[in-house]
């Protein structure tokens, strides 16, 4: 119950910034604006959420992840990576370059390849500013039920109470299965424009279909629920691939011996927590 609180709150504190955004009288949410929102919730997740703050795992994540985003038109971002420390597997992305991964996503990934799909999918997101045109959208309307539900899905209890379970999956808002697509084609080119095999990026979905398929212990649900039409996606994932050419695909890396040693850490460091009930 102190964790619903604690998320409430977190979403009120994100909400008065983007109010004092619309004060203003802004009809678009600039630059600094989205920052700032981003970095007032990410204070709130880094508080609330169980992080693995592991200095080793964290410099392996970040250096990668900024590896993608400096090649990106937002390069100019001061992109953060942060891991949270649950076996659910999930990634999520906040306005202003914060993007999260659960250790359940770095457990599963086989390769660098594979997490470095999820991250440039992430990093597409903030890049489009998906978020902020929600906020924007929400705005140009008038809607008057705020931006916390919008940024959040706190408006609904079972879905706050859910996002507390899973470790923060579903803190943020859902996104359209167009931004998907659009996350998904842009964060195809951001792994190929760091040197890296955009084929993981297709082993990795294949893993988690074969997991919920299988209906094992679960830990992929809330990357379904999160991540809409995951099935088409991998068809889409393999005509990119399938136009890219091969002598192109096989100069680019798959795995990393920095890759191999933050496995090796990870598996050395205390379970995560189970995900709060
Ligand atoms: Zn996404």
């Amino acid at each position: 119950m102190n964790d619903s609180r604690a998320l409430i709150r977190a979403a009120c504190a994100v909400a008065s910034v983007a109010m004092m955004a619309m004060a203003a009288g802004c009809s678009s949410v600039s630059q600094q604006q989205e920052v700032q929102i981003g970095q007032q919730t990410a204070a709130q997740v880094n508080a609330q959420l169980p992080m693995l703050r592991d200095a080793q795992v964290d410099s392996y994540v970040n250096s990668l992840g900024r590896s993608i985003a400096s090649r990106t038109s937002r390069a100019d971002l001061d992109w953060q990576f942060a891991v949270v420390n649950t076996d659910v597997i999930n990634a999520f992305a906040l306005p202003g370059g914060f993007i999260y991964v659960n250790r359940g996503v770095l457990a599963r990934a086989s390769n660098e390849s594979e997490l470095a799909g999820v991250l440039a999918h992430e990093i597409e997101h903030v890049v489009r500013r998906h978020s902020v045109k929600q906020m924007e959208q929400a705005q140009q309307a008038n809607v008057g039920v705020g931006l916390v539900c919008i940024l959040t899905r706190v408006c609904e209890n079972q879905a706050a109470q859910a996002a507390i379970q899973v470790g923060g999956s579903a803190y943020f808002a859902k996104n359209s299965r167009e931004d998907e697509v659009q996350a998904d084609e842009g964060g195809f080119q951001n792994v190929i424009r760091a040197g890296i095999n955009p084929r993981g990026m297709l082993t990795f979905f294949q893993k988690l279909l074969a997991e919920e398929g299988s209906g094992g212990s679960g830990g992929a649900n809330a990357w379904f629920a999160d991540h809409p039409g995951t099935q088409d996606r991998i068809a889409d994932i393999q005509r990119m691939l399938d136009a890219t050419p091969a002598a192109q695909l096989s100069s680019l890396r798959t795995d990393s011996p920095q890759f191999q040693q933050m496995k090796r850490r990870l598996a050395q460091l205390p379970a995560a927590p189970p995900p709060r009930q």
